[in-house]
């Protein structure tokens, strides 16, 4: 057995899935940002969102029977300013620092580390200025080294100085290195993912567990991802790997690029629109 041989195609896979979204009674709709709602581009503030997914977002959003919230390894301020759909639920950091109706969370301990990704922050900057194309980007509570532009002979060497700069906090156990898709996260170390928000979040609308009714979808690309699908196979709800169909993915679901998620959303949106 392996996860790989149930990873499913979400569009081929509808009549179901419709199915069980008619039957939940309240469905929390959750999605990354980057590589999800936006393809990846070169630098990170060029990811903008498509006027259409951001109409599509915003009537999803109306739907009664729908919470939506958009859970990213963005800050919290930079999320909400790209996505800019009013009254939803906003993770940044990784869910470090959560904000919607009824719900204002930031992590504790993150908060406390701060100080340190600052002067870690510093350090990066300083030690990267001379490897063209790297861009350290101050996150508040996290920060990441995006290597995209940098050219591939020189990638080793932005690595090493990561794990140099990064190296004493890391095992002092202050700060973890997450490695995505040509970046480096430096994140606190701390016992808190985008799988830990899907669980407060669970709480907070649903009263904990699947009795409720309350159906949970969670879409992402990357790594840190992987703890947001396997917090939602728990509570038996519907994740989905976007990207080609790979291996290890705890994923039920795939779809293959940010243009097939929109034509989910719009699938999601009349099914919605049909079951009022
Ligand atoms: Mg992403």
């Amino acid at each position: 057995m392996g996860l790989e041989s149930d990873l499913e195609h979400l569009l081929s896979a509808w009549p179901g899935v419709a199915q069980q979204l008619k039957a939940a009674r309240h469905i929390l709709l959750l999605t990354d940002y980057d590589g999800t709602l936006t393809p990846i581009v070169e630098r990170p503030e060029l990811a903008n969102l498509p006027e259409n997914t951001r109409r599509l977002l915003q009537a999803l959003a109306r739907q009664r029977r729908l919470t939506l919230g958009v859970i990213s390894g963005r800050a919290l301020s930079d999320l909400k300013n790209k996505v800019n759909i009013s009254d939803i639920i906003y993770a940044g950091n990784h869910g470090l620092e959560i904000e919607g109706p009824g719900v204002r969370f930031i992590n504790p301990l993150a908060q406390e580390i701060r100080p340190i990704i600052r002067i870690l922050y510093r350090l990066l900057s300083q030690a990267l200025y001379r490897i063209r194309g790297t861009i350290v980007e101050d996150k508040g509570l996290t920060l990441s080294v995006h290597y995209r532009l940098v050219e591939r002979d020189k990638t080793k060497e932005v690595k090493e100085i990561v794990e140099r700069s990064v190296g004493g906090a890391q095992a002092m156990g202050i700060v973890k290195t997450t490695p995505g898709k040509e970046v480096y996260e430096v994140r606190p170390d701390v016992n808190w993912d985008k799988g830990k928000a899907v669980k407060l979040l669970m709480k907070k609308y649903g009263k904990g567990g699947r009795m409720s009714g309350l159906l949970p979808l969670y879409l992402g690309d990357d790594l840190t991802d992987e703890d947001g699908f396997a917090a939602i196979q728990k509570y038996g709800g519907i994740s989905v790997f976007v990207g080609e169909a790979k291996q290890n993915t705890a994923a039920g679901y795939y779809l293959k690029s940010p243009a097939e998620v929109v034509q989910f959303l719009g699938m999601l949106l009349e099914a919605q629109k049909r079951s009022q």
